[in-house]
């Protein structure tokens, strides 16, 4: 089977890349092109829309969801992936590690349509309970048994040795390791005395992706986990290696998203980041956590992380994850899986104004609101109007100002 990539490189236009285009309302051929070059990907889902993230394609957003080890309850995580559909999330990545693994993903995958993602490292750590118990085989095995269960892209976290977790020990960071993925690759690297088990069996991997034309996300360990901890020697040292691995990846065929610049970012870097990223990359997709310009939005992460993920999408970041409220806190509620949601939708869409220009939804609210024609905003709003009607409650006309509205006063001079 020839994938994507590879089927794009000989110049074939696929029906996956003849849909993208049309979504995204661009050329096959620059779909085509994008994917052959590695700036675009296409997540596949068997009987379901394909979807592209990359360069010149709408930012796009993904929303994490899973039981922990201390929270369990399968039906809420169910639940929360319906939610995050239906609010707009284009990817859901199941992150679960507790209850019923293979019941969840079975339901997860069962309950949506969009393409989902998971992160093989965080299951065998749940099967096996320990890093001295999990081998390297494990990990390979649940992310086999991952690819060929429909997952459309895997997470794995190659782009760190030995060396690097040296480099972060002797900096002292006042955050450490922040990655989940990342912190347990990097105990099982001390535990077992060993380098890096993704790197050892990057070639396998590559093959196992390859089989199902599973894209390959490579994960962001050594990002920031404070906005004092700078971007430093160990997150470069991984995206170059990540950049490696990504054009060997792309040489056997295989797509890849970069992961990086998630976590927290003092606002003025992180625009100047995302470009020096984009450069070094090659203009991969940039898949970007947050990220979060302050530390002090204690149960407000959300909305930090949209004024982030809006600077970090107008400056070229491709696919933003969203942070719920319950970021550093707890596991999120289905309400807060929705709030998180949408915060992060506002950042792509404004991200996108920046990217692409001003939307026809923009402009339509507008015209709306002038006629105080509340159903009219409604229906372009991003969340369906559900929050602008529940606010407007019974009432007639809007309360703020009252009979000194100042539409209805300006209207008598410039015109209804
Ligand atoms: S009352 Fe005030 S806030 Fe409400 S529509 Fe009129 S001008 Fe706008």
């Amino acid at each position: 089977m020839k994938t994507l990539l590879e089927q794009a490189r000989e110049g074939l236009i696929t029906e996956a890349m003849k849909a993208v285009a049309k979504s995204e309302r661009v050329s096959e051929k620059f779909i085509r092109e994008g994917v052959a070059e590695g700036r675009i990907v296409i997540l596949q889902r068997p009987g379901f829309s394909p979807l592209g993230i990359g360069k010149g394609l709408r930012t796009k957003v993904n929303a994490n969801i899973g039981s922990s080890s201390d929270a369990v309850d399968e039906e809420k995580e169910i639940e929360k992936a319906r939610v995050a559909e239906k609010y707009g999330a284009h990817t859901i990545s199941d992150l679960s590690m507790g209850g019923n693994l293979a019941y969840l993903r079975v339901k997860i995958l069962e309950a949506t349509t969009v393409p989902v993602s998971s992160v093989p490292i965080y299951q065998a750590l749940s099967e096996c309970r320990s890093f001295e118990k999990m081998s390297l085989s494990k990990i390979l095995k649940v992310l086999r048994r991952d690819v060929y269960q429909g997952i459309s892209s895997i997470v794995i976290h190659p782009g760190f040795t030995l060396e690097t977790l040296e480099k972060v020990r002797k900096r002292k960071r006042i955050m450490g390791i922040v990655s989940k993925g990342g912190s347990y690759t990097a105990m099982w690297m001390l535990t077992h005395r060993r380098e890096n088990p993704f790197l050892e069996v990057f070639d396998e991997i590559l093959d196992i992706a390859h089989s199902r034309d599973v894209v390959l996300s490579l994960g962001n360990t050594m990002r920031s986990g404070s906005v004092y901890d700078e971007l430093d020697e160990p997150q470069m040292d991984e995206l170059h290696m990540n950049t490696e691995l990504a054009e060997k990846a792309n040489e056997r065929g295989v797509q890849v998203i970069i992961e990086g610049l998630g976590g927290h970012i003092p606002a003025g870097n992180i625009a100047p980041s995302v470009e020096k990223f984009n450069k070094i990359t090659g203009q991969r997709p940039l898949y970007v956590a947050g990220p979060l310009p302050v530390d002090v939005a204690v149960g407000y992460d959300h909305i930090a992380a949209c004024v982030g993920g809006a600077l970090a999408a107008g400056a070229g970041a491709d696919y933003l994850c969203y942070i719920t409220p319950a970021e550093h806190l707890n596991l999120p509620t289905v309400e807060q899986v929705k709030e998180g949601v949408l915060a992060c939708r506002i950042a792509a869409h404004i991200g996108d104004t920046v990217k692409y220009g001003l939307s026809e939804a923009d402009r339509n609210i507008g015209l709306h609101r002038r006629k105080q024609d509340w159903e009219g905003q409604f229906f372009h709003a991003l969340d369906g109007g559900e929050k602008g009607r529940q606010i407007r409650g019974e009432t007639v006309m809007c309360k703020m100002c009252g009979r000194y509205c100042a539409l209805k006063i300006m209207d008598q001079y410039l015109g209804g």
